[in-house]
């Protein structure tokens, strides 16, 4: 293949701002004809049930099945899975899902209350949601890091029924994937996907459980399902095309950095890689192990149009601006690969995962570090957070006057009940007004 051109770009260009506003500029495809597939889907899925998901998923996946049972994993699937894995992926399955657990653990929100003086007690009372639908996508290729990812923070905040659904195209089920749902702790699962299996668990079937969530990275039919049943059920976020943004201070080995680019790169042929470096003869080093290694990748076709369409390299000044620019991005995620990456964290604001120091490659984060990987995309980072326990947890709260307290804060009710002319409210309030 010819050698991608990949845009550079120096901050002191006049033109620098909006050179960074055409790069990052995105439009989740909003494609008339998927919404149109999709509704359909939907509407049929609401008013038919399992007949029409066998029927989708038949046409979809390619399968020939006639019924809904014939669609689902038993547990004895799923732990059959489990135990005939070769040895060195079922231990490292097991060390990737205990990574994850420990630190979806430490996210666990607990309730609490206090008291105040006169005996009147507040609070939040932390519950998580009965029934979670875990989206793992499975069209091009499968992926068990993503069960491990989407169940565990699920079954941490106590979820009690997780509903896996997972597409099986041509009936191929991918091995590793049930024995991750064995490992996660899945109460169900299903070899559906796409918008049928959104529908299925956000309106509930004959077979399949009505969930309170749907969680999970899929394609576009995926997405715009998602999005459209929002509201019916939650939903944790719309996921784009992945990015990673790299900020290096020249020192690190410029082959680990073409590789760290490459790594999201293969994920698509949208996803965005962006280095950022103080040393303008280290992105010309970049550019050359980027040459020299992208023939040897067996996504190369990939790799190469993400690097043509969406990459840059950007030479900025020093690190407080290579954070600056970082801010302005908001990618999902951030490498750090510089001397003293605690010194550059306070001056990060936005980044779904942030990836401190040479020797963190961001490929650990995807299977076995132990923060989630589902991140937030296409500059979402400047106002959410990654899949976590607290997507499966809510909130209640809690309000206990004593008689005193009724009495005192009856009277400020009051007040304001009667500036708004809510009389009811105010009567209400005054009743318990001690004499
Ligand atoms: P998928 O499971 O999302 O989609 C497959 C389904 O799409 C099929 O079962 C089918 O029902 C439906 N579909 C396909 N063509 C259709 C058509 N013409 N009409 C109606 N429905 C149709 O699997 P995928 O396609 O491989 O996509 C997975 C996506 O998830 C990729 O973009 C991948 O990069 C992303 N991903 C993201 C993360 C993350 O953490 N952000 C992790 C893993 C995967």
């Amino acid at each position: 293949m010819t050698k991608p051109e990949i845009l550079r770009l120096d901050s002191q260009q006049a033109d620098f701002s909006d050179q960074l506003d055409k790069l990052l500029a995105w439009e989740s495809v909003s494609n008339k004809e998927v919404n149109r597939t999709v509704e359909d889907i939907l509407e049929r899925v609401k008013a038919e049930g399992d007949a029409a998901v066998v029927e989708f998923t038949n046409r979809f996946d390619r399968l020939n099945v006639s019924s809904m049972q014939e669609l689902e994993f038993t547990q004895q699937d799923l732990q059959q899975a489990l135990d005939n894995l070769p040895e060195d992926q079922h231990k490292a399955l097991t060390i990737a899902a205990q990574r994850v657990r420990d630190y979806h653990e430490r996210q666990k929100g607990e309730s609490w209350q206090y008291q105040e003086a006169d005996g009147t007690l507040l609070g939040q009372k932390v519950t998580p949601m009965d029934k979670a639908g875990l989206y793992v996508p499975g069209g091009k290729a499968s992926y068990p890091s993503s069960v491990l990812m989407n169940a565990i923070p699920a079954h941490v905040a106590g979820v009690e029924e997780l509903i896996m659904v997972v597409p099986t195209p041509d009936g191929e089920v991918n091995q590793l994937v049930l024995a991750a749902a064995a490992l996660a702790g899945v109460s169900r699962a299903f070899a559906i996907g796409g918008a049928q299996a959104i529908a299925a668990l956000a309106y509930g079937t004959e077979t399949i459980p009505k969930v309170d969530k749907i969680v999970g990275p899929g394609n576009i039919f995926v997405a715009t399902a998602k999005r459209a049943v929002y509201g019916t059920v939650g939903i944790d976020m719309i996921a784009g095309p992945s990015e990673i943004l790299v900020i290096c201070d020249g020192q690190t080995d410029p082959d680990w950095i073409a590789m760290d680019l490459f790594s999201q790169a293969e994920h698509d042929e949208d996803a965005q890689p962006i280095l950022i470096s103080t040393d303008a003869a280290f992105l010309d080093q970049v550019s050359a192990s980027i040459e020299k290694l992208l023939p040897t990748m067996e996504r190369q076709a990939i790799i190469g149009c993400s690097l043509a369409d969406r990459a840059a390299l950007i030479k900025v000044a020093d690190l407080e601006e290579a954070a600056r620019v970082n801010n302005r991005i908001a990618p999902e995620h951030l490498e750090l690969s510089v001397e003293d990456p605690q010194a550059l964290l306070p001056l990060i604001k936005h980044a779904g995962a942030i990836f401190m120091g040479r020797y963190t490659a961001e490929a650990l984060g995807d299977y076995c570090a132990g923060p989630n990987h589902v991140l937030p995309t296409s500059g979402t980072a400047r106002f959410s957070s990654p899949l976590g326990v607290y997507d499966f947890q809510k909130r209640s709260s809690l309000i206990m006057f004593s008689e005193a307290g009724a009495s005192e804060m009856g009277k400020v009710a009051s007040v304001l009940a009667r500036g708004e002319s809510l009389t009811a409210h105010a009567r209400s309030a005054e009743y318990r007004i001690k004499q």
